[in-house]
């Protein structure tokens, strides 16, 4: 059994069911200091889980998290990824060498391709194979797979070790919950929801968050990360910048939505009935 409000590993490792997404930090010099900021306000919530990856800001993204986790490495667990043109067996270990200097540690807790690519799946779990032999990262996983590609996976030599998949899930978004979350709950792969706000869009602005959201005297954004918790065992990454709105996410935390607030969603954002392609941004 998971506690709520924390996510298990395969291997036993519990982790926040919160954490902190990074895209779009580390692109302009003059946000850098706010970045850390509030990536560090993140920590100060518990929020200990940050992924970044390698193209984000071109390297500049994991060079401010880099700074915003230092003298505090502890605390945090690192996920970055590789970049699919990269993801040969010898490519997959020189980028997560660069990506290790960028963020200034000796190691990643999970290190996940990114995006399927050109590279053979064979080859690129040998490459993230060597990188936990070489103690470089604590475990693996992937990103944007959907259930055809976590079956391929699956036939590859040592396949089977990934440990968690990055998707796109939110309310605009719930094809995974027809086959991919199920299938990723049979094999014990964490799934982490990835632009659990919609990126901050429309979806903030829907009426039927505006509902949930005044009935129970919080906020849109927190009701839209409340749900993407809702399924256990599922790790959402928001990304916030500004101090605001990282303390608004963090006390997400503690809404457990109720059969009714659930209702009103299901009503505006149903639930899939067939299968869906899983989207990718
Ligand atoms: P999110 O759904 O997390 O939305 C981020 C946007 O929402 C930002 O503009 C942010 O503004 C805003 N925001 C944050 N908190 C609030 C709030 N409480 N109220 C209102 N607005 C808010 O989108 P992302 O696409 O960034 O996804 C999250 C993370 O997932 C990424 O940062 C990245 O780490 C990962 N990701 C992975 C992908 C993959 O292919 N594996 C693809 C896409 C994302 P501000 O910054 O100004 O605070």
């Amino acid at each position: 059994m998971t506690d709520r409000g924390t996510v298990r590993f395969g291997d036993g490792t519990q982790v926040p069911s919160l954490g902190q997404g990074t895209w779009m930090m580390g692109e302009r010099s003059s946000e850098r200091d706010k970045e850390v900021e509030a990536l560090r306000a993140g920590l100060d919530h518990g929020l200990r889980v940050i992924d970044t990856a390698e193209i984000y800001g071109d390297g500049g993204s994991e060079e401010v998290v880099g700074r915003a986790i230092s003298g505090r490495r502890d605390e945090v667990f690192l996920v970055s990824k590789v970049a699919p043109s990269h993801a040969s067996r010898t490519g997959t270990r020189e980028a997560c060498e660069a990506s290790l200097r960028r963020l200034a540690t000796d190691h990643l807790d999970l290190y996940l391709l990114h995006w399927r690519g050109r590279h053979p799946l064979a080859e690129t779990v040998a490459g993230l194979t060597d990188l936990v032999e070489a103690g470089r990262i604590r475990r693996w996983g992937v990103s944007n797979f959907d259930v055809a590609d976590m079956e391929e996976l699956w036939r590859v030599p040592g396949g089977d070790a990934c440990a968690a998949n990055q998707i796109l899930y939110n309310l605009e978004s719930r094809g995974p919950e027809f086959d991919l979350l199920p299938w990723l709950d049979q094999h014990g792969v964490v799934p982490m929801a990835y632009s659990p706000l919609g990126q901050g869009g429309d979806l903030l602005s829907h009426a039927a968050l505006g509902e949930v959201a005044a009935r129970r005297g919080v906020t849109p954004a927190q009701v839209a990360l409340a749900f993407t918790l809702v399924r256990p065992n599922v790790l959402s990454i928001p990304k916030a910048s500004t101090r605001r709105h990282v303390d608004e996410n963090a006390a997400a935390q503690g809404l457990v939505l109720g059969s009714e607030d659930r209702a009103v969603l299901d009503r505006a954002f149903p639930a899939p009935t067939r299968k869906q392609p899983l989207e990718m941004i």
